[in-house]
């Protein structure tokens, strides 16, 4: 086929999709790389695109009754923008685990994706998520810093589910390990210095992700890593009662992520990428 008669046949398939279709094309061209920070704040298209990406995502997962496609697209997409930013110097290395002594924070999707990985590395694994749950089960999320626990997949200072590491650890960056290392270990009170395209990035996917999941009638929340995965652990059928709809991540430990600006960011997302 010459190239004039490929690209009328291009055009023929490109008339020929619904209006939905159009659009998933549209998100996923946009979302190559993930959503760009840089453009991210001042053009929102990104995280609108992401949003209905997802949203499509988890319909998906409902209907397969499996949330892993999800939780891989999503993660994959967060690397993507990590990696946008590496021109940003950050203090981040193998083998710095300071932050891994402090609150983690996980989405029920990719709670329930990894508490079946942690299932299949074995007991021990299993009894190590458990053994942090009953040391840090009653420390909220605002005191957390002031009681270091290690992260239970933390191993001679590194992760044991790297590649399978929450969205939150992958954009826990921060400008000094030495800041990190006083506060983390509870010896000062101090900020953790953290690029503002960072933590900019954080909460455009936590927009993104809270959008899609209220869009599809799922819960949306950001608990307490080992409280999650030992919650999912203990409940039978966890993820096909999950995607039905069921609570059953209540009473588990949150994040408290219900400030104003968050909340009216996600509305933002939500009514401008869905039109609801
Ligand atoms: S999951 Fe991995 S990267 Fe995240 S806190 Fe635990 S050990 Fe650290």
């Amino acid at each position: 086929m010459g190239d004039a008669k490929r690209r009328r046949a291009e055009i023929a398939r490109l008339k020929a999709l619904s209006p939905e279709q159009r659009q998933e094309r549209e998100d996923e061209a946009c979302l190559q790389k993930g959503i760009d920070p840089k453009k991210a704040f001042t053009d929102s298209g990104d995280i609108l695109a992401m949003a209905r990406r997802l949203h499509a995502h988890f319909e998906q997962a409902k209907a397969t009754r499996n949330i892993d496609v999800a939780v891989q697209y999503l993660l994959q997409k967060v690397d993507g923008s990590v990696y946008s930013l590496r021109d940003i110097p950050i203090a981040c290395g193998k083998g710095c685990s300071h932050c891994c002594t402090a609150w983690v924070s996980v989405s029920a999707p990719e709670a329930l994706y990894l508490a079946k990985l942690i299932t299949a590395m074995g007991q021990a694994a299993m009894d190590r998520v458990r053994a942090v749950h009953a040391a840090t089960r009653e420390i909220e999320f605002e005191v957390r810093i002031q009681h270091p626990h290690d992260c239970p997949m933390l191993q001679d200072n590194l992760c044991t589910i790297y590649e399978n590491r929450p969205k939150s650890c992958r954009q826990a960056v921060s400008g000094d390990s030495n800041a990190c290392a006083r506060a983390f270990r509870n010896i000062t009170n101090e900020t953790i210095p953290t690029p503002v395209m960072y933590a900019g990035t954080r909460a455009m996917y936590s927009a993104a992700l809270y959008a899609a999941l209220s869009r599809s009638a799922l819960e949306t929340g950001a608990y307490e890593f080992s409280a999650a995965i030992t919650r999912v652990l203990d409940t039978p059928d966890a993820e096909r009662r999950w995607l039905e709809g069921e609570d059953i991540f209540n009473g588990v430990l949150r994040e408290r992520t219900s400030s104003s600006d968050f909340t009216n960011q996600v509305d933002f997302v939500r009514s401008e990428a869905f039109g609801n």
